[in-house]
């Protein structure tokens, strides 16, 4: 039924996530200008600039982001579409991109199941979702490896965290989050996903959690964007 989607697409042009512009109709989420240029973290290896972030703050086993995020960049509007613009679907669609090729690398090998990074109740029912189900679904999608939302779960809407400082963040996202059932992550490695990665404070505070109720787990990360070690 492809003209009723032309159709739909006439009536409701979609926007280009990063730079705005009509999208063409064998274009999706992003323009094939914007797609060019997107800034691509290196493919995955080990001590890369995503992992990097997590020296000394958590014990991970690997990390990997699919792009790169520097402040003012316009690719920081896909994010922006996907948590705030009721464009989720986006999210999927680049987190089994990445999947696609992470599996290449070896990237899920010996990954059991994957977590993302959950929102309080709160955030959750204004939002309407959760940004980083989208994520988990893209990369589930591609490797098989099944998704887990209930034994993590955040406690308190913490504020936005747009504009506060590096300290500050540290603090806001102390203790919040809490593992329901320790048992069923025990002994497994758990891939946690997030949107953005700019200090790890609020993947580390996630990930100390976990490890605090199961220490015999283990811990990789993916986000969709990372600051690497820029800041
Ligand atoms: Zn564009």
């Amino acid at each position: 039924m492809k003209w009723i989607s032309d159709l739909i697409n006439i009536i409701f042009p979609r926007s280009c996530a990063v730079c705005g512009k009509a999208l063409s109709p064998g274009e999706k989420d992003i323009c094939v200008n914007c797609l060019l240029e997107l800034p691509h973290m290196d493919e995955y290896t080990p001590c890369n600039e995503t992992e990097k972030l997590f020296y000394g703050i958590l014990e991970i086993e690997r990390a990997a982001a699919y792009m790169h995020h520097t402040k003012g960049s316009p690719y920081n509007n896909v994010i922006y579409n996907i948590k705030y613009n009721d464009r989720p679907e986006i999210a999927t669609r680049m987190a089994a991109t990445a999947a696609t090729e992470l599996v290449k690398r070896g990237f899920f090998k010996g990954i059991d199941v994957i977590i993302p990074v959950p929102l309080s109740k709160k955030k959750r029912r204004l939002r309407g979702y959760n940004q980083c189900d989208y994520i988990a679904r893209g990369l589930s999608d591609v490797t098989g490896i099944p998704i887990d939302t209930s034994s993590v779960i955040r406690h308190i809407a913490n504020e936005t965290q747009t504009h506060k400082q590096r300290e500050a963040r540290w603090k806001n996202v102390e203790s919040v989050f809490s593992v329901t059932s320790p048992e069923s992550l025990k002994g497994k490695h758990i891939l946690l996903v997030d949107d953005v990665v700019t200090t790890g404070a609020t993947l580390s505070s996630c990930g100390k959690s976990i490890l605090a109720a199961t220490p015999d787990a283990r811990l990789s990360i993916f986000a969709l964007s990372s600051a690497g070690r820029t800041i």
